[in-house]
């Protein structure tokens, strides 16, 4: 039988590890130039003035948080179907996360429905929107931040899933994921089942200095050295706000700037893998899949496709070797999120189609060979 098959797998190559090997045998195996290198690298990929390397999405996602001043009790929007982390921030400044249904077809938030949320409350009520550009398809954020202006709130992008993906805005301007042309700042993963694997890490881009500032210093404790109004010596420094030990090592950013160099590469195999899943599955009436707008360019991290006997068929995939995956269990149906008052039947688009999905294994060296196992597979179940 065919050897199992996850739904995700980093590729690292020999001169990959090289360059880590490099590393470890220089000066520095954390808070040496790989960093910088690694950050100057990203902003430029994105398309951004900065960029900010962290241990990992999550910590991109609480420096976020912190940066833009989220305080105890403020109230932040973000969808259902996302990986905990991307609420979990918010709690961690003490505030409040409520959520926005999907669009039934992209499965990323409902920007109508957000709206309408909103314009519900008396001006001032949330804070601020997290939003998730899902399975690596990019939200309309030149659309969200027209609503996010209008009621003075900021944006927070989680493109985790979506390095290297963007779309036309109404000016035929290619927006990249990570540009933050409309949003306040990005977030990226790069867990090794990410589009570029570090091991862990994260980073958050920015056009905002100030906004940079703050991160680069609530990144190591709030410790600065620089433009002090005093100084006792050489040794001098200060730590004026309280900040968190989110540095990523000098050996995880060599891994990082190799990973980026592949990562057009490697979007373009995902692509070719993604077409030929649209071409195998479009006159299955089984099997429903993710709309894709046009002049949007997804990076697939995830190929979701929506079933009826979803159990059955991961159970059926399971049993034949190929590890499928779901993505995600709603959010609020999360036992810490249900005992903050979520229940069953908020969000039932989010909820419906959490029954359906399955993520189908989709990586850059995912064989021919394989993808045709698959696509038999699954092709069978339904016959
Ligand atoms: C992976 C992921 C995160 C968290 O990233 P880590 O690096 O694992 O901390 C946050 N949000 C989304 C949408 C993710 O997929």
């Amino acid at each position: 039988m065919i050897k199992k098959i996850p739904y995700g797998r980093q590729s690292i190559d020999e001169d990959e590890i090289a360059e880590v090997v490099k590393v470890l045998k220089s000066d520095f195996l954390t808070q040496g130039p790989k960093v910088s290198e690694f950050e100057s690298n990203f902003a430029h990929a994105v398309g951004a003035k900065y960029a900010v390397a962290v241990s990992s999405g999550t910590a991109a996602l609480h420096l976020s948080c912190l940066a833009l001043e989220l305080s105890a009790g403020s109230r932040v929007l973000t969808t259902p179907i996302t990986f905990s982390a991307t609420a979990n921030c918010v709690q961690y400044c003490v505030g409040e996360v409520d959520f926005v249904d999907i669009d039934p077809s992209t499965y990323l938030m409902d920007l109508d429905l957000l709206e309408k949320k909103i314009k519900s409350k008396p001006s001032g009520y949330y804070t601020g929107i997290i939003i998730v550009d899902f399975t690596g398809l990019p939200v309309n954020t030149e659309k969200l931040n027209r609503i996010a202006a209008e009621h003075n709130i900021w944006i927070i992008e989680d493109a985790c899933h979506a390095p290297g993906a963007g779309y036309k805005d109404s000016n035929d301007t290619e927006i990249l994921c990570g540009s933050s042309t409309y949003s306040d700042l990005t977030c990226f993963s790069f867990h090794p089942v990410k589009h570029i694997a570090c091991g862990e890490g994260g980073m958050i881009t920015t056009n905002d200095e100030n906004v940079y500032q703050k991160l680069k210093s609530l990144r190591t404790h709030g410790i600065t050295k620089e433009d002090l109004s005093k100084s006792d010596g050489g040794w001098y420094y200060e730590m004026q706000d309280l900040g968190f030990n989110y540095r990523i090592p000098d050996i995880n950013c060599a891994l990082g700037i190799s990973q980026l160099k592949k990562l057009k590469n490697n979007i373009e195999k995902r692509r070719q893998i993604a077409n030929t899943y649209f071409n195998a599955f479009n006159d299955n009436d089984s099997i429903k899949l993710q709309t894709q707008p046009k002049d949007y360019q997804n990076a697939y991290h995830l190929f979701v496709i929506e079933v009826d006997n979803r159990k059955e068929l991961y159970d059926f995939l399971l049993s034949k070797n190929i590890l499928a995956q779901i993505h995600y269990i709603p959010v609020h149906l999360m036992p810490y999120y249900a005992k903050k008052g979520f229940k069953k039947g908020d969000f039932p688009l989010a909820e419906n189609y959490y029954e359906k999905c399955i993520s189908l294994p989709i990586f850059p060296t995912l064989s021919k060979a394989e993808q045709s196992y698959i696509i038999e597979t699954i092709s069978d179940f339904y016959k």
